[in-house]
């Protein structure tokens, strides 16, 4: 049997780590494209093709596509709700590296193509409370998505569309609701909530201050997809002929006070939370509405999240008694 070979653009970073880990697992051979320099990739795989390339250039993306059959694009300049607000312009700027992978992909026959979007292409008008109706796939037209980085995601998916349409090229949508887990981002301004909460309540835990600061009053709701379920989602929607966006997330709303608060159990300590009012917050309340996802694979992402709290926890502990010290 010939070997699938399988590009990872964006290996260097947290989901792309993950996926990298999971398809040498299955032994496809596997080469993982990132930015950043080797040593700061989230996890290097000895077993893969790593390479350093801008994804943003053309040349660099032939060169990553080349002899390869199926290409992941995790790609992509992004972060938390501190960083994707006040970073618009830049956020944008990685529709530069769907639209050269696309081209790249289409021109050397790649068989399959997976785009990484996000639950920030969803209309704000329907995630205007706390105790939101989840959203489901139809709820972005008309389209009124999170300024410059859902505006990316959003034009990234019509290309993916058209690419489709147009060339023929197999494309695949998830649309991830926030995803956590060890081995990612966890401190310097791109962490997400479930990351940032953690590595507070570990300096809490190690200097005894157990006043932490929390962004807005708390009450905003969210679902957060443990990453083992993000990955075999993802590799699930890849595989199958289901060529609209899907997406990707856990259907368990919860606030922000109870993700401090399940955290904190987890850490084995109580803090006391100082709300921070004037943070970015993002929408009011987003969840992730399975029905399509369920239906089509027979399962959803529901890995509870204190278990994979349970998971998380202990590596960002690790991460910041190295950095202590
Ligand atoms: P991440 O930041 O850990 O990984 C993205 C990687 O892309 C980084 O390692 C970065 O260096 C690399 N990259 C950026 N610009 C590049 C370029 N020009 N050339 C090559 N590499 C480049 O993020 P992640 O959490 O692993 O997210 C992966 C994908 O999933 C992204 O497209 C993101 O928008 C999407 N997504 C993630 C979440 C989440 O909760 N983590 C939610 C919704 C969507």
């Amino acid at each position: 049997m010939v070997t699938k070979r399988v590009l990872v653009a964006g290996g260097g970073g947290f989901i792309g780590g993950h996926l990298a880990a999971s398809l040498l697992a299955d032994g496809f051979h596997v080469r993982c494209v990132d930015l950043k320099r080797p040593e700061e990739w989230h996890q290097r795989h000895a077993d893969a093709e790593n390479l350093v390339l801008d994804l943003r250039d053309h040349p660099a993306c032939e060169q990553a596509v080349e002899g390869i059959d199926e290409v992941f694009n995790l790609a992509c300049d992004m972060g938390g709700m501190g960083y994707i607000e006040h970073n618009k312009a830049l956020c944008m700027l990685s529709v530069l590296i769907n639209a050269n992978l696309l081209r790249a992909s289409s021109a050397a026959s790649v068989v399959r193509y997976f785009f990484a979007s996000t639950a920030c292409v969803y209309r704000d008008d329907r995630q205007n409370e706390t105790d939101v109706t989840a959203l489901d796939e139809d709820d972005v037209y008309p389209a009124m998505p999170e300024d410059g980085y859902g505006w990316e995601k959003l034009f990234g998916e019509r290309l993916c569309r058209h690419f489709t349409e147009d060339f023929g090229l197999e494309t695949r949508v998830g649309r991830y609701h926030n995803v956590y887990g060890p081995h990612g981002t966890w401190d310097g301004g791109r962490e997400k909530a479930p990351a940032a909460i953690s590595r507070k309540l570990a300096h809490a835990a190690l200097s005894g201050d157990h006043v932490i600061e929390v962004w807005g009053d708390g009450r905003q709701t969210r679902s957060f997809m443990y990453i083992d379920d993000c990955i075999r989602a993802t590799r699930a929607l890849m595989d199958s002929d289901h060529r609209e966006p899907l997406n990707i997330g856990s259907a368990s709303l919860v606030s922000i006070n109870d993700l401090v608060d399940l955290t904190a159990e987890v850490a084995g300590i109580t803090v006391e939370r100082r709300h921070v009012l004037d943070a970015p917050q993002g929408v009011r309340g987003r969840n992730s509405d399975n029905t399509r996802f369920r239906s089509r694979f027979g399962w959803e992402p529901d890995t509870p999240l204190r278990v994979g709290l349970e998971r998380t926890y202990p590596w960002i502990l690790q991460q910041v008694i190295a950095s202590r010290s």
